[in-house]
């Protein structure tokens, strides 16, 4: 299946294709999936001196580490208080400084690398859709306190000065997250790897695992990589591959637009450079790109893996619902992407088998997750540390088979239904109807 033509793909210049994996190769490490998990993981191992081979089975940023909405920011999936409610306090905090970490590899690649075509913008602000004053106080004054995030609030006026919308109240505004081209900076990782000796390979889907003592032989249509350790990063598209893998994910497909360029029309609705995300479960976000003539907005979450007939109508309505004053502003594409979430909503990252290991399922929080759970796997194949050893308490559970999928959807159903009926009190209240 070729990629979808995004904002990210046509705004590059377009890359000669890698080769095809041919004949029986031999490495130390061999990373199965080339997407941000697959390719931070090659890149820290081959700057640890390891000699890695990555196999892709489309091309180097097929999946949604090529088509996200470039959003850099602390946190995992999984919210910080379910996390203390899990693993407790002290694991919780590091898992969230980990996070941190992972937005540090992702700047630090930035300016190492000099990657082009990055669009790097700095700021967010994280709006609210219902009165949240009072909650917002608190969770600023914790990640400054705790964790040393600068962060502010802003009150309702002003938000509503640059976003022209009666939707939205209170924002927190995070000056230090950034949005990036996320394509241009996996190709950047990769020629990274490639410079260091990394080999990588397209159109090169690993068929088969055959374990033997002391290497895994990775099989693909043409040819096999016999490596010591084998690193598992296929996201949201893994298959039956490993099957403890397979059953232990549920694929949610997300959607992003890019619209026409209509900068006087689109100021009169959003003026501000920051790239803006709501709080809800799975709410909208988006920012403005081409110099802010155009709109990149993303957003809805579903089980259905197939990409919807009229996505762009769909994501046009959920953008007028907010900002009506951008009717007939018309898209020049849509494109769907898939990701994987375990049921605890945190990445696995751990061995599945002596010298088989799996860096997946980073859900919708995954630039820098993806980041640091590269970072740590390389550390523990190049035994350099301990630190995968913290996602030990999130395992390959069960992901319920179908009846798993229909949970998630009523589940998204139900927290959508919760969201619009806390959203109907608040305009009330704020219209005195
Ligand atoms: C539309 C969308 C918007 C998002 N927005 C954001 C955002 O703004 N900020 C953020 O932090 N996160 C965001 N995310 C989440 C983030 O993109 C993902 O968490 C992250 O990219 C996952 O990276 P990955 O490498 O695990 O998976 P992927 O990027 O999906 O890579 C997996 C790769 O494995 C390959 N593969 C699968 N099976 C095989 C096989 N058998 N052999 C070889 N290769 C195989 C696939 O072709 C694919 O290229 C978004 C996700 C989507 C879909």
């Amino acid at each position: 299946m070729p990629p979808p033509k995004t904002y990210h793909s046509s705004s590059l210049s377009p890359l000669s294709e890698r080769e095809v994996l041919s004949g029986n190769l031999v490495a130390d490490v061999c990373v199965i999936g080339g997407g941000l998990a697959g390719m931070t993981t090659a890149l820290e191992l081959a700057r640890g001196g390891r000699d890695v081979i990555v196999l892709e089975s489309a091309e180097v940023g097929f999946g949604a580490s090529g088509r996200n909405g470039g959003f850099v920011g602390p946190a995992w999936s999984q919210r910080l208080d379910a996390l203390i409610r899990k693993v407790g306090e002290s694991q919780a905090r590091r898992l969230y400084e980990l996070s941190m970490e992972g937005v540090r590899i992702v700047s630090g690649n930035i300016s190492d690398l000099a990657i082009p075509d990055l669009n790097l913008a700095k700021g967010k602000l994280s709006v609210a859709r219902t009165p949240s004053r009072d909650a917002f106080l608190r969770r600023r004054d914790r990640l400054r306190n705790e964790f040393n995030q600068q962060v502010e609030v802003w009150d309702t006026d002003k938000v509503r000065t640059v976003l022209k919308t009666p939707r939205y109240f209170e924002a927190l505004h995070y000056p230090d997250d950034f949005q990036i081209n996320p394509l241009a900076y996996l190709r950047g990782l990769a020629s990274e790897a490639e410079r260091l000796g990394g080999r990588v390979f397209e159109r090169s889907g690993a068929k088969r695992l055959d374990t033997g003592v002391g290497c895994t032989k990775v099989v693909t249509q043409s040819g096999t990589v016999a490596a010591k350790q084998v690193v598992v990063a296929t996201g949201g598209y893994t298959a039956r591959l490993i099957r403890k893998l397979y059953h232990s994910y549920v694929p949610i497909s997300t959607y992003i637009m890019l619209t026409k360029a209509r900068p006087d029309l689109i100021a009169t609705a959003i003026e501000t450079p920051f790239g803006v995300g709501d709080q809800r479960r799975a709410g909208d976000y988006y920012r403005l790109v081409n110099g802010g003539t155009r709109i990149l907005w993303g957003g809805q979450i579903t089980t259905r893996v197939s990409e919807p007939r009229r996505l762009a109508q769909m994501l046009l309505a959920t953008m007028t619902e907010t900002f009506p004053q951008l009717k007939g502003l018309e898209v020049d594409y849509a494109w769907s992407g898939i990701m994987a979430y375990a049921r605890h909503l945190m990445p696995q990252i751990r061995q599945i088998e002596e010298g088989v290991w799996s860096c997946t399922a980073f859900g919708g929080h995954g630039i820098n997750t993806t980041a640091i759970g590269g970072k740590v796997l390389a550390e523990a194949i190049l035994q350099q540390s301990e630190r995968w050893r913290l996602f030990t308490p999130f395992g390959f559970d069960w992901n319920g088979g179908p009846a798993g999928r229909v949970a998630v959807q009523s589940s998204y159903w139900w927290m959508q239904a919760r969201d619009k009926f806390g959203e109907s009190m608040a305009r009330a209240a704020d219209t005195g109807a």
